[in-house]
């Protein structure tokens, strides 16, 4: 297949393009608008290969939109690209709604145009896979799952502009006809976040000897999915998945999230111990809570197994260790970011 794959030089993005790289014949389309979050070097020996081509663009941009149809002719469309941190979504929600529902809707609309000029097997196999979070499903009290008919209640910008960007794609399928498919995940993580997501902003404060910021009294739960296990899913949703059909993606991990900065604290003073930092655990530092935060999100992702014989194959404990790895072993990728584009300030936080 050639795919045309949105927000390739993001975190799962430059997952999923890696994993087609080394591990499938694809190739892949890279449109991306290179914003804060992107980066070409997480793309590794995949942003050399003949097979990927970046091509920087906005999805909201129609006319770039159109023509990169027009060139690549895609057989499919992975679309990811999305502003996508819930904070940020806070400080200012106009660029989620323009990215996230405007882009989604050009993305649709070009590739509605571009199914219908296709004939034969071509236009019987063209599949639109749309990327989301489980955090459109809203908040859990003590007890259950997010299933794929959970009712639709978003509670930040971030998972209202995605919950929008799910119903365009489901009105596409059933106005229409366009063969879509969607995936609803849980928090990824993995190499290559930008370190502003809970887990590598941890990492690297702890490696700095700086505060730990948790917010609230860190009893918030989270399901954690490793991002390469994402990446496998995702393929086999675009591959496999039925038309109009949403399947839901975690990592059966769920966690508190002071929990997780705890496990952080431990595999820190084990692989990076600093006689002058001490323990990390003594960094951590409740701060104030984000502005309506979700209590739980947790993932029944029995539908994806059922049907694509998929599972996660990391446990937190083996994801972290590798991702507190990656961390240490590639201070050349986040060293910039940390100096420049984000130094690890509060965000979000409307009061402070
Ligand atoms: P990211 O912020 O790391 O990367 C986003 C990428 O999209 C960047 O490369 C950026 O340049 C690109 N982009 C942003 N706006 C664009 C635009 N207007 N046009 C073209 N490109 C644009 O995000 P991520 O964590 O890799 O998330 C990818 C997708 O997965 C998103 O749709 C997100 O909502 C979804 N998701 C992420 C998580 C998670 O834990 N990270 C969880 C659930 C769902």
């Amino acid at each position: 297949m050639r795919l045309l794959l949105t927000g390739g030089c993001g975190f799962i993005g430059s997952a999923v393009v890696r994993h087609l790289i080394r591990n499938t014949d694809h190739s892949v389309v890279n449109l991306d608008k290179m914003t804060y979050a992107a980066s070409e070097d997480a793309l590794e020996a995949a942003r050399h290969d003949p097979r990927h081509i970046l091509v920087r663009a906005d999805v909201a941009d129609a006319a770039a939109v159109r023509q990169a149809f027009a060139t690549w002719q895609p057989d499919a469309v992975m679309h990811l690209a999305a502003e996508s941190h819930v904070d940020r979504s806070i400080d200012g929600p106009g660029e989620f709604i323009q990215t996230n529902l405007v882009g989604t809707f050009v993305m649709l609309q070009e590739a509605l145009r571009h199914w219908r000029g296709l004939s034969g097997e071509a236009a019987k196999n063209f599949r639109f896979h749309h990327i989301s979070t489980d955090e459109v499903f809203g908040s859990l009290g003590e007890d259950g799952l997010f299933r794929e008919d959970t009712p639709y209640a978003p509670n930040s910008p971030y998972s209202a502009s995605k919950a929008g960007s799910d119903h365009l794609v489901r009105a596409w399928t059933h106005t229409y006809g366009l063969p879509t498919v969607a995936t609803n995940c849980s928090n990824n993580y993995g190499p290559c976040q930008f370190p502003e997501k809970l887990i590598p902003l941890m990492i690297l404060n702890a490696l700095e000897g700086k505060p730990l910021p948790v917010y609230g009294a860190g009893a918030n739960i989270r399901d954690w999915l490793y991002v390469d296990d994402h990446a496998e899913a995702l393929l086999l949703a675009v591959e496999r998945g039925r038309i109009g059909e949403s399947y839901n993606i975690g990592g059966i991990n769920e966690r508190k999230n002071i929990d997780v900065v705890h496990a952080i604290c431990e595999l820190m003073d084990e692989m990076a111990p600093d006689a002058e930092i001490g323990p990390r655990g003594n960094l951590i530092a409740f701060v104030s809570d984000r502005p309506g935060h979700d209590q739980r999100y947790a993932i029944d992702c029995a539908k994806i197994e059922r049907e694509f014989g998929w599972r996660p194959r990391e446990t937190f404990e083996t994801g972290l260790r590798k991702t507190v790895r990656w961390y240490l072993d590639n201070q050349a990728w986040w060293g910039d970011i940390r100096s420049g584009r984000y130094r690890g300030e509060r965000l979000g936080a409307l009061t402070d």
